[in-house]
């Protein structure tokens, strides 16, 4: 599928979360009028092959937060791509409070294919002091709602928000398994330019949390949600060209999600180790299996021999299924979640 992205930095929005600046992470700073987001249109669809299956997402802000006659008017805009064949569906992402039974009629009469609610955790402590705009209750009703209106929903997680500890992260993470969200994004915070993080993380009140212990919190989200079927849309905060400037601190790797696959690998590997009892791996030689355990710029090469493990591939050697072991990995997680 093809996705079509329209920005709406901050539209919606009732209050400014600690960590968000969407002006410094998109570079927008207005919202788009249709004659705009109709030249936006036309190019993403110019750079697609397949022009079938294309769907319109409004990212940024608060879609379903906006002033009725605005939220009309981008509702309206898409119905109008839809008719004319450009594209078949749209998507949005919005905060949970903003979903009522009044904004489920409202979008019901649309081909939404999918709302994300930016949830973040399911931790009051941390909603409340990242200036959240909803508490828990709210997260549980409008994912309620949205199941009863058959209404495909995703959740956006954060790791290292203010409060926050791995064992909230990965309490999120099986909340939203058991949610029935069909996707999820995930990302660590990251200070941005021009945030209330920023000013605290100056004055020392905020401490982003390191690439390495984001990594180590986030692999184990990635199992929790493989194993439960979500399926993860994108791991790490997306920002392009010059925006990378508006960092001041935290986890940031433009290539986060490699990352996190190959730790995934990683720790397959451990358990096949101590499964066959052996150091020296033979794994099966297709391309598939063989990127997967070289992993991004041979991670998992490199640190599996720091644990003292080797790998070669062969023809020969025995399948391994990859969802058997993030399953087993995910019933490791889950009997030890209270102790990491
Ligand atoms: S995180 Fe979402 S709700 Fe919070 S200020 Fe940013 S766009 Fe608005």
């Amino acid at each position: 599928m093809n996705i079509i992205p329209l920005f709406l930095p901050h539209a919606g929005c009732k209050t400014r979360c600690v960590f968000c600046n969407e002006y410094s992470a998109t570079g927008i700073k207005k919202l788009p009028e249709e004659q705009e987001l109709f030249g936006t249109v036309q190019r993403y669809l110019s750079y697609f092959k397949d022009r079938k299956n294309v769907e319109l997402a409004f990212y940024g802000g608060t879609f379903t937060g906006l002033p009725v006659d605005i939220l009309e008017r981008y509702l309206k805009f898409s119905s109008e791509m839809i008719t004319k064949g450009f594209v078949r569906a749209i998507r949005f992402s919005t905060s949970p409070e903003e979903i009522t039974p009044e904004k489920i009629a409202m979008i019901k009469r649309y081909p939404v294919s999918l709302v994300e609610l930016g949830v973040q955790s399911f931790d009051e402590s941390v909603l409340r002091n990242s200036s959240r705009p909803h508490g828990v209750e709210e997260i549980y009703h409008a994912a309620e709602l949205l199941r009863e209106a058959e209404i495909p929903f995703g959740i956006h997680l954060m790791t290292g928000l203010p409060s926050d500890t791995v064992e909230k992260d990965l309490f999120s993470t099986f909340e939203t398994v058991k949610l029935g969200a069909s996707t999820c994004r995930i990302h660590p915070t990251v200070v941005l330019k021009g945030t209330i993080l920023e000013e605290k993380f100056k004055a020392g009140k905020y401490h982003p949390q390191s690439l390495e212990e984001a990594i180590d919190v986030l692999w184990k989200m990635y199992v929790i949600l493989t194993s439960g079927g979500v399926h993860i849309n994108r791991v790490g905060l997306c920002l392009y060209g010059e925006e990378v400037n508006n960092i001041v601190a935290g986890p940031y790797h433009p290539a986060l999600g490699d990352l996190i696959k190959s730790r995934v690998a990683l720790e397959i590997l451990k358990l096949l180790s101590e499964e066959r009892n052996s150091c020296k791996l033979t794994l099966p030689d297709d391309n598939k299996i063989r990127q997967f355990f070289t992993g991004y710029r041979k991670y998992v090469v490199e640190n599996a021999k720091d644990l003292g493990l080797s790998i070669e591939f062969s023809r020969n050697a025995p399948r391994v299924d990859l969802g058997y072991y993030i399953d087993r990995l995910n019933e490791i997680i889950e009997t030890r979640a209270g102790v990491f």
